[in-house]
């Protein structure tokens, strides 16, 4: 049977896509291998509705909701080729299963590259975190670091000191400020400690000090980590799709990719912060943007 779409990826922006590629009555399958980036994290914030909801939650939920539609198949499986013939393309998955679909939905999200330091992923997702906007709450007025090498630390700086005014900046042997950032800091009682760090420590998943290489300890409840991001799928590689400056999968507004026939959305296309509920949204506005070139096909 040539299907309608193939979404690949079940992370809010797969799943809202498929809700509405759904309602409109449109024969998808939606492939989900279930490794999403914030599977570290106890709960997830900041999605009206849904806030301090569990990642595993949220996804059982949302294919509740998806089973009321007979048009939509789930299978729980990895994508491993998408190759485009004679105008249609054929999605093979990791368990040999093959199926011919009229359009492609990448909504395949990133994966993260944290700092090589012992420790940090006994912490990501509980008391680290990369995002103050998904976990500033928590963490706020509490004394915490802020690692950042790079040239986003001094946004990355400003931005957690709006939830806690108690921080330690620890730039692990990089040297990411200019000679004025540092004074201003300085100004605003925010230490730099330019040593590298030898080491996280604390117990199940609380964080309590930072070990550095000279030996030096500092104590810390938790804090944020700037990650680099990197597409979690090599099938946008393989389609051919362009990367935007910041490596996101270049799209329209209705996330049609560069390659005719395959859409991007979610953090994969990173035309926003990385939030659930953007990303959920992107999913449905991309779906929109499929169902109506079906429909100017086919009318
Ligand atoms: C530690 C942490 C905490 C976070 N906390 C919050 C928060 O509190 N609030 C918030 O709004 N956001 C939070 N986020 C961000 C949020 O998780 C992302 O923005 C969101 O999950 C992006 O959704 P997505 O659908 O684009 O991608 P994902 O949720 O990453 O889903 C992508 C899915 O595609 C699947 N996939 C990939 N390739 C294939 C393939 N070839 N075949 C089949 N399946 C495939 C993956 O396994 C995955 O299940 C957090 C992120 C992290 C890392």
């Amino acid at each position: 049977m040539l299907l309608d779409c193939v979404i690949v990826g079940g992370g809010p922006a797969g799943l809202n896509a498929s809700l509405v590629l759904a309602r409109a009555k449109k024969n998808i399958v939606l492939f989900d291998e279930d490794k999403p980036r914030n599977a570290v994290t106890y709960e997830s914030h900041g999605f009206i509705t849904r806030d301090r909801i569990k990642p595993s939650e949220f996804k059982r939920l949302a294919r509740e909701d998806l089973k009321e539609y007979p048009s939509l198949e789930i299978r729980n499986q990895r994508v491993t080729a998408i190759q485009k013939e004679d105008g249609s393309f054929l999605v093979q998955t990791g368990e040999g299963d093959r199926y011919r679909s009229r359009k492609i939905i990448l909504a395949t999200g990133l994966t993260e590259l944290l700092p090589d330091i012992e420790g940090i992923h006994e912490f990501y997702g509980t008391s680290l975190f990369s995002c103050p906007f998904c976990d500033g709450w928590e963490l706020r007025d509490r004394p915490l670091v802020v690692v950042a090498e790079d040239e986003r630390a001094m946004h990355g700086v400003k931005l957690i000191a709006n939830w806690s005014k108690d921080l330690v900046v620890c730039t692990n042997g990089k040297t990411p400020f200019t000679a004025e950032q540092k004074a201003l800091l300085s100004k605003k009682n925010i230490r730099i400690i330019d040593n590298e760090i030898e080491s996280f420590q604390g117990d199940k998943g609380q964080l309590e000090k930072i070990r550095f290489k000279e030996g030096e300890e500092l104590e810390r409840e938790g804090g944020f980590i700037a990650s680099e991001l990197k597409q979690a799928s090599s099938l946008i590689e393989s389609l051919g799709c362009s990367l935007n400056t910041m490596g996101g999968i270049e799209t329209d507004d209705f996330g049609r990719t560069e390659v005719e026939g395959v859409y991007a959305c979610g953090d994969n296309a990173l035309v926003a912060p990385a939030q659930l509920v953007i990303a959920a949204s992107e999913g449905s506005r991309t779906a929109i943007g499929v169902v109506a070139d079906l429909v100017n096909e086919d009318f």
